[in-house]
């Protein structure tokens, strides 16, 4: 489906793979799109440019990591709407085909392109599966709920979902039955229920509506109303795409042999990250700061507790494996550390090796976290970006002897209060919230307790005086936004500081 209008291909393109041949007779033709939404059955066989592939799959990208951050900050599906409609009309727009958009066509292509791709980069791991199917579920439901209801039904019918309809001389019928389902007392009830548009399906399909008595069961068919459907819509649609990803998992290997898709394709799954929670090195500097090696240790008393663990680690072994030099690295870059200071300070912190060792096995990996050496695709951007909590929270647990990742996630209960101890959390109230937000793994939750307990009197001053805006305050979902916010909280009212987050 990518044009391959690259001259510098040409030449490999003429020596044509055998194994390439089987798998190349797509027939390039434009797909119809009669409706907005679509279960994204077939794949797209249409010609776009190598350009458009990775720019669509970033658009669709942007909107599912936002969604996700959306659902990881609680936010309720009436909020979620709000908060993703301006980004939905500019990076995912989607019109009704009543609106007669001129763009319908490129509009529906866009999306149905850039799931597919999306579906190529999330199909490698299991754990990358079930993200993507949890947020395009998501966005199915948020563009399922917003869809002009005579289209939707439109599109429902087109399902097959073996769904039989009931027919009016049937609701008359079984009105006091089914009346009691949807909650109508007598009186208004035939009229609710000839209003409402029923389907019968096998009740072995809905056995959640069963459960909670919102549906009629019969003869082997359960009613279901109207305003139940959507969740057997959603159930569908998130079966079938779980089948579809698998069988795309075991398809992946043929990819092997476009190697100028696979760069693409990884570099969009590793940056699988909230992109209002991803921070450049500049983009999170703190104006006034003096972000320096011989800084830091003073810095981190406005470090979250995983960098404080790291940092605590590296000073006490004056070393840190791998994936805890990459995590502290990337952090450090996002807090305004240039790359000669960062360079400084892991020299001075790794004091029990010499020059000689630092330059060959540790130089690299630090200039390479900040772009500055490196082929790959991550170096677009400038290096990799600083890890998110929801990244260090489900990517790489770590092992013995490991240092990195989130200490309310991957600390036991009895090493987390003593960590906390050791950073001056004292207070038995907080440590049980603790305790009891690591119970329902609400791991970013425990962390912003901590976080607003340390800052109480800064944030209540925040508040009160309306220093910072109420998105300045929202849930915490970065170690560089704890940073920053820590920082700018306890230096509020210094001139040279700016309140800007
Ligand atoms: Fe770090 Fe995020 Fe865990 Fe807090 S919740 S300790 S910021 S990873």
């Amino acid at each position: 489906m990518i044009r391959q209008d690259f001259h510098r291909d040409a030449k490999r393109r003429n020596v044509v793979d055998h194994r390439k041949t089987q798998f190349a007779a797509p027939s390039y033709q434009d797909t119809q799109y009669p409706h907005r939404l679509s279960f994204y059955s077939t794949p797209p066989t249409a010609d776009i440019t190598l350009e458009q592939f990775e720019q669509w799959a970033i658009d669709r990208l942007r909107i599912l990591a936002e969604l996700e951050a959306c659902s990881f900050r609680n936010k309720t599906p009436a909020e979620t709407a709000a908060h993703m409609k301006p980004l939905l009309d500019k990076h995912l727009p989607l019109d009704a085909s009543s609106s007669n958009h001129s763009q319908l066509h490129a509009q529906r292509q866009k999306d149905h392109y850039s799931h597919f791709i999306l579906r190529l980069a999330f199909a490698s791991t299991e754990d990358l599966r079930r993200r993507f199917t949890r947020v395009e579920t998501q966005l199915f439901r948020l563009r399922f709920q917003a869809d002009d209801s005579r289209e939707r039904a439109a599109f429902v019918r087109t399902l097959n979902l073996n769904w039989d309809p009931v027919s009016d001389e049937e609701k008359r019928r079984l009105a006091p039955q089914l009346a009691s389902t949807i909650g109508f007392g007598h009186g208004k009830r035939a009229q609710h229920v000839m209003d409402e548009d029923w389907c019968k399906v096998d009740w072995m399909r809905v056995p959640d509506l069963i459960e909670s008595r919102k549906v009629f069961v019969r003869m082997g068919k359960a009613y279901v109303p109207g305003r139940e459907q959507q969740s057997m819509v959603l159930n569908e649609y998130t079966g079938r795409l779980e089948r579809a990803l698998e069988l795309t998992a075991r398809a992946l290997p043929r990819l092997d042999e476009d190697d100028r898709l696979n760069p693409i394709l990884n570099h969009l799954s590793k940056n699988f990250i909230a992109p209002d929670a991803s921070y450049t090195g500049s983009g999170a500097a703190i104006e006034g700061a003096e972000m320096t090696a011989r800084n830091v240790d003073k810095l981190t008393q406005h470090y979250p507790l995983c960098m404080s663990h790291l940092h605590r680690t590296l000073r006490r072994d004056a070393h840190l494996k791998h994936y805890g030099r990459l995590q502290y690295t990337l952090f450090l870059k996002g807090i305004g550390l240039n790359l000669e200071e960062c360079l400084v300070f892991w020299r001075s912190s790794f004091n029990k090796i010499t020059d000689d060792t630092f330059n060959k096995e540790y130089r690299y990996n630090v200039r390479h976290a900040y772009g500055d050496v490196g082929g790959d695709s991550n170096r677009r951007g400038g290096g990799y970006s600083p890890f998110s909590c929801q990244k260090i929270l489900t990517e790489h647990a770590p092992g013995p002897g490991e240092a990195h990742g989130c200490p309310y996630r991957h600390f036991s209960m009895d090493n987390l209060s003593t960590l906390l101890r050791a950073t001056g959390i004292n207070d038995r109230a907080v440590l049980q919230g603790v305790h009891e937000d690591k119970e329902k793994q609400k791991f970013h939750m425990a962390c912003n307790r901590v976080f607003e307990h340390v800052h109480k009197t800064e944030l209540r001053r925040a508040r009160d005086d309306g220093i910072m805006t109420a998105a300045q305050l929202e849930t915490i979902v970065h170690p560089n936004e704890y940073f920053k916010r820590s920082y700018l909280l306890k230096n509020m009212g210094k001139a040279d500081v700016k309140m800007e987050g």
